[in-house]
């Protein structure tokens, strides 16, 4: 609806607050006509205007990186890594300790 008065020049401006917290992309997605990959804001006023009600930290329902993106931001892996299989060096020792 606010993209569809925008787009009809009904208004110079729109002002953006869950939208954005629920999905930082939401204008990029929008401009590049990806609406299908939105995740948008359900409207529950939980960690947003709950917390701040509560003087904490907001955050979002559906974005838990929402206001932490500094120190929860995603590093890509670019180089491979040697991954044990935990359970099974457990139950190695089990068998080892009882021996089973
Ligand atoms: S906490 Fe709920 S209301 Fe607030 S931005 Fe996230 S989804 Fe929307």
């Amino acid at each position: 609806m606010a993209l569809e008065a925008f787009e009809n020049g009904d208004c110079d401006i729109i002002s953006l607050g869950r939208p954005v917290l629920a999905d930082l992309d939401y204008v990029n997605k929008l401009r590049t006509n990806r609406y299908c990959e939105v995740r948008p804001c359900i409207s529950c006023q939980g960690a947003c205007m709950g917390r701040i009600q509560e003087f904490s930290m907001i955050n979002c329902v559906v974005n838990p990186q929402a206001a932490r993106e500094r120190v929860t931001r995603y590093e890509p892996i670019t180089k491979a890594k040697k991954v044990a299989n935990i359970m099974y060096s457990i139950w190695d020792a089990f068998e080892v300790a009882n021996h089973i």
